[in-house]
Parts: structure tokens; C-alpha cells; sequence
């Protein structure tokens, strides 16, 4: 049977992290209109992928839904820290800069320094419909900026210096190979079929 793609009976467990070049990963998700129980069970296992995977933060995006949520928890531990929600994020006042050291989870083995904005201002809402409206700084605002660029269809490699993509060339293009292979082999479907996917899941919550 081939397998079903209604949105209707699905599982949250079935969510795993696409990895680059995945073209889900440069979809721009859309904007959330309805919370409703299912999305509250996809946020709980994106924290649980999350953590599963040593991050700080996932986006929608890296499990191949196209609506504008991430989760994340700057401590990366389950039990510290300060675990957010987040639904579709506005970042405002950008101030100053800060270059540091950025990894993915979509994006395994490959590092490089990231220019961002030292300060931000975030509004979003969480998953009971509550505003957030927060003052960011540091590592705090990086990740955000990291997540919602990744709302954007954008990835910390777009923003690497050339030398700095040079350097990670190597480990890009066996990410590349090892897609292209598990796409050959049917592990992962088609472009075309995945982009279909895309559009029941806007269907349902945009
Ligand atoms: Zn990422």
C-alpha cells in the first residue's frame, strides 16, 4: 500500500529531522491560524526530537511541516532551563553584532562563525494563544534567529563567509551524496511528492 499522506490519522512519532539538501528545508513556512490538539502533540515531540538529538532548538521546518512554530530550551537538558514554545515569531529591533560558532541539527558535522544580531525583541504566541513578547540576548537571541531563519527556508550555511563554506565543502557534499542515494533507494520520497506534502499540511493549520 503506498503510504497514506492524510493529515487526519497522523502520528507525531512518525516526525524525524530532514537533513540538507532535503528541499524541505527551503520551503517558507506559513503562518499558524489554529492551534488544536494535534499541534500540541507535534510541539511535544519536537522537544522530544529535540533533546533526543543534543539541541537547543527546532524548527518546524527540520521535521518537514511547513507552519511557522519552533521549539527550543538554550540549557539543551530536559529538566533546566526554560523551555519555549514558539508560534509565529517576529523578531524587531536588532542590535549590534556578534559573530559565534553555529551548528544544525539538519545539518550533521558541519560548524561555522555566524554574524547576528547581539540583541533582539521577540514577539510570537504559544501553543494556549498567549503573546510572547521578550527581550533577547546572546546565545538566547542567536537561537532564535537561527529557528525562525529556518521558518524562512534559510539555513546558518547561507550566512557563512565563503572561506568558512570552503572549509565545510567536504562534509557538505557527503550530506549531498548520502540524500541523493537514500532518495534513489525510495528511503525518501521524490521532490515533487514532498512538496505535495507541504501543501496538506498549510491546508490544515494556515
Ligand atoms: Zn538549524
Amino acid at each position: 500500500m503506498p503510504p497514506d499522506n492524510s493529515t487526519s490519522e497522523f502520528d507525531p512519532n512518525s516526525l524525524s529531522i530532514i537533513t540538507f539538501p532535503h528541499p524541505g528545508l527551503r520551503y517558507v513556512a506559513k503562518p499558524i491560524r489554529r492551534v488544536d490538539a494535534g499541534l500540541k502533540q507535534i510541539a511535544a515531540r519536537m522537544l522530544e526530537l529535540m533533546y533526543e538529538h543534543r539541541g537547543v532548538g527546532l524548527a518546524a521546518t527540520q521535521v518537514n511541516l511547513p507552519i511557522r512554530m519552533f521549539v527550543m530550551n538554550a540549557s539543551g537538558e530536559k529538566d533546566e532551563g526554560e523551555e519555549f514554545v514558539v508560534i509565529n515569531p517576529v523578531i524587531s529591533r536588532p542590535r549590534s553584532n556578534e559573530e559565534a560558532e553555529e551548528g544544525c541539527l539538519s545539518l550533521p558535522n558541519i560548524h561555522g562563525n555566524v554574524v547576528r544580531a547581539k540583541t533582539i525583541h521577540l514577539n510570537a504566541f504559544n501553543l494556549t494563544g498567549g503573546e510572547i513578547n521578550m527581550d533577547l540576548s546572546g546565545f538566547d537571541a542567536r537561537v532564535v534567529q537561527h529557528e525562525t531563519d529556518h521558518l524562512d527556508g534559510m539555513l546558518f550555511l547561507d550566512r557563512l563567509k565563503e572561506g568558512a563554506v570552503m572549509e565545510e565543502a567536504a562534509n557538505i557534499e557527503a550530506l549531498e551524496i548520502e540524500f541523493q542515494s537514500r532518495q534513489r533507494l525510495g528511503e525518501i520520497p521524490p521532490d515533487t511528492v514532498l512538496i505535495e506534502r507541504l501543501a496538506d499540511w498549510e491546508k490544515r493549520y494556515c
